[in-house]
């Protein structure tokens, strides 16, 4: 039986931050489809070039182009016994790629992070990622102790060209329209649980670590 965990919500909700979280606690991989386009995209290779254009506009990268690349990562031996989607499924069509993919012997569950738009549009805005280890800092909650440097391996800060105000709208939209579905789709399923996401990520994290193990609990041995 595989374990599937989707962490579910807008852009700046903190999935990324709480994955990272989640995977070492549950010993689970953290399968982040956007980490995954922007590897391509370091490396030049085609899949990358052809999604850039729609990540830097705010848009979604084409289902066809996500799912062979989400189905050839959880096929790797590290992820047979179950691991973490973040940023994936996107759009209704992917939910059920996925759903359709997995099939019975897997175990799927849902967290719904919540959080409100003026502080998505804060936490996006401001934040600052690291180019050597990917460590996101925020100019107002985590600021750098030497400006434009990590605070953990003094790599150069630069923001993501969707974490543009402009971009960051576009991808708020985006989300509302295409992915924000999803929520329906899953909680007629029986499977989402919701989180409230607009707290620190020190009060999120055991929130949703309380939730994973609440449904494990109910789960036939
Ligand atoms: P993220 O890092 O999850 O915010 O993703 C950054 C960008 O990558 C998104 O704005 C999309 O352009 C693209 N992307 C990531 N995951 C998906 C997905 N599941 N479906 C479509 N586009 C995606």
């Amino acid at each position: 039986m595989t374990s599937v965990l989707i962490l579910l919500g807008p852009p700046g909700a903190g999935k990324g931050t709480q994955a990272v979280r989640l995977c070492s606690a549950l010993s689970l991989p953290h399968v982040s489809t956007g980490d995954l386009f922007r590897e391509h995209r370091a490396k030049g290779t085609p899949l990358g070039l052809e999604a850039q254009v729609f990540m830097d506009a705010g848009k979604l990268v084409p289902d066809e182009l996500v799912l062979d690349m989400l189905f050839e990562r959880v096929a790797k031996p590290d992820c047979a016994r179950g691991y973490l989607l973040d940023g994936f499924p996107r759009t209704l069509a992917q939910a059920q790629a996925l759903e359709g993919r997995l099939g019975s012997q897997s175990h799927l569950r849902v967290l719904n992070l919540r959080v409100g738009d003026a502080a998505l549009i804060e936490r996006l805005t401001g934040r600052w990622t690291c180019r050597i280890c990917n460590r996101v800092q925020h100019v107002k909650t985590s600021p750098p102790k030497v400006a434009g440097h990590c605070d953990v391996c003094s790599g150069e800060l630069y923001q993501r060209a969707d974490d543009t105000a402009e971009v960051v709208n576009q991808r708020l939209a985006v989300y509302r329209e295409q992915t924000s579905p999803l929520e329906g789709f899953y909680r007629s399923r029986g499977v989402l649980t919701e989180v409230d996401g607009a707290r620190s990520p020190d009060e999120v994290f055991p929130a949703l670590t309380r939730a994973v193990r609440a449904e494990d609990a109910l789960r036939p041995a």
